[in-house]
């Protein structure tokens, strides 16, 4: 694991940003959109061998996924910044109330000053340099501390970067929980943390002690609900889609589904069809994922180890001559009906291992989502309108993609994140922009003001302005 370099301590890099944020306060469009082109260009020039690092990393991970789920989601990201910015910059006109007038009222937007990205290893490009992008297209400088656990694409960005930006411009830290640590609780004006649930707490705690505000984008289990209406086929080539994609380590990846009881047999015939048409083979497929690390591999294996145990219905759907293969290729598997307490039902799942469980009408499935934390994302399937629309009118999540899997993440007109538990604040889009903005309300007098009639001392023309004022409301 690669450490910051002892000429560079963490304390002394945030300083550096800090005071360059308090003495160059305005941050003119041409300079964020200067940002924003070295980045863009970075991204372009280096996407190969980012593409190669990930993979490198991973062991498997193919840099068309890479290319998809990283880069293009970047590159659509970034576009949209440099195209809105103008526009999004702009102070905003705000209505001036009737006992206000003839006073007028905007909001400034200005960068934040410092902002802190602590970022995961499963998307490792995208969920880094997307919120960095977005806090300096907003103006702000920016401190990334990418993960540990992808060693070569971590250690690429930081020389890529620093070789573009300045130090108090834009640096990655490098490092593992012990810096993470030091990170959070740096003083940052705005600490935008991806990752699990668990170190989110931890986050928030070290935050909390500075008065940072955070952003937290954190995971969960998101339910995929089946409906009776549903075309079965259709939607299994969309849930195991959005499932085996990058082998179930997906934050927003459906975690278990909730199916009509009776259709167990057609939907498992179903999946396994769709698992054959997407990966023909798993083991030595390249466009199937591994676990990233043996670690990771060895809790997946735990809990359905577990299930099992306990009497579940375990099936492997991969294809035949597939097989888990020393590259940590883990077969996709289906468990039926696993009990309430099992792990598998209870710590997000973050692999190929997809729960079903069966339902007897929507209100039992909203009442097994609604008694479960907040989920980051939901998932029906059907074309009965009016179930859909209980599910959603009766469900609370950080987003829902209706007939598919994933697709929200990518609409850059949403706002992405979770809600309770899967996190909280959003980002992508005007919303991100936001995020790392601070909306200043300014009040401009005019000389024609009314103020002074509602000066003391409180006589009788204070009263008569009142009780005028009081018909307009
Ligand atoms: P993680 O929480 O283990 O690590 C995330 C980052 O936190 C890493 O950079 C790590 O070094 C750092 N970290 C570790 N200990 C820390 C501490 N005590 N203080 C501060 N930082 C610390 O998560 P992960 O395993 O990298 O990622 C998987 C998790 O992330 C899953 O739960 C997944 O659902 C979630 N995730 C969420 C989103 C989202 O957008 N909501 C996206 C991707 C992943």
């Amino acid at each position: 694991m690669t450490q910051i370099p002892p000429s560079l301590p963490l304390r002394a890099l945030f300083d550096a940003q800090h005071h360059a944020s308090r003495t160059q306060v305005e941050v003119p469009l041409a300079v964020r959109r200067d940002r924003l082109a070295r980045l863009r260009t970075l991204l372009d020039t280096h996407s190969a061998a980012l593409a190669d690092a990930v993979q490198a990393d991973f062991g498997v991970r193919s840099p068309q996924l890479t290319e998809a789920a990283d880069l293009f989601v970047l590159r659509a990201g970034m576009a949209q910044l440099h195209k809105q910015l103008p526009r999004w910059m702009k102070p905003q006109r705000v209505h001036t109330p009737i006992y206000l007038q003839p006073a007028s009222a905007h909001l400034q937007r200005q960068p934040l000053g410092v902002v802190g990205i602590i970022g995961p290893w499963n998307y490792p490009l995208q969920l880094t340099f997307g919120p960095a992008a977005t806090a300096l297209a907003a103006g702000n400088r920016v401190m990334l501390k990418p993960s540990e656990l992808t060693p070569h694409t971590s250690a690429l960005m930081a020389s890529l970067v620093a070789q573009v930006f300045a130090p108090d411009e834009f640096t990655v830290v490098l490092g593992g929980p012990d810096v993470a640590q030091a990170f959070s609780a740096l003083p940052f004006d705005h600490l935008f943390f991806t990752g699990s649930t668990q170190v989110g707490r931890q986050v928030a705690a070290a935050a909390a002690a500075n008065l940072t505000p955070t952003t937290l984008e954190l995971g969960g289990k998101s339910p995929c609900v089946v409906d009776a209406s549903c075309d079965l086929r259709d939607a299994a080539v969309k849930i195991v889609h959005g499932k085996l994609l990058n082998a179930g380590q997906t934050c927003i990846a459906p975690d278990y589904v909730l199916l009509p009881r009776g259709q167990e047999a057609a939907f498992e015939q179903a999946f396994r069809d769709a698992v054959a048409q997407l990966f023909p083979t798993i083991a030595g497929n390249p466009d199937y994922a591994a676990i990233v690390s043996e670690r990771h591999q060895a809790r997946l294996q735990a809990l359905l180890d577990e299930a099992h145990a306990a009497g579940a219905r375990v099936v492997d759907v991969a294809p035949a001559g597939g097989g888990t293969t020393a590259a940590r290729q883990m077969n996709p598997t289906l468990v039926f009906s696993p009990a309430p307490g099992l792990r598998l039902m209870n710590e997000e799942i973050f692999g190929p291992i997809l729960p079903v469980l069966p339902y007897d009408g929507m209100d039992e499935a909203i009442r097994f989502i609604n008694l479960r934390p907040r989920p980051l994302a939901l998932y029906w399937f059907g074309s009965d309108n009016a179930a859909r629309d209980q599910l959603l009118a009766n469900t609370v999540s950080g987003g829902v993609t209706v007939n598919d899997t994933l697709m929200h993440v990518a609409h850059e007109g949403l706002p992405f994140g979770g809600v309770g538990e899967s996190g909280w604040g959003s980002y992508h889009g005007e919303t991100g922009f936001l995020r790392f903005t601070q909306q200043k309300p300014v009040l401009v007098q005019s000389r024609w003001a009314m103020g002074r009639l509602f000066y003391p001392p409180y006589g009788p023309r204070f009263q008569r302005v009142m009780d005028l004022l009081r018909r307009f409301l």
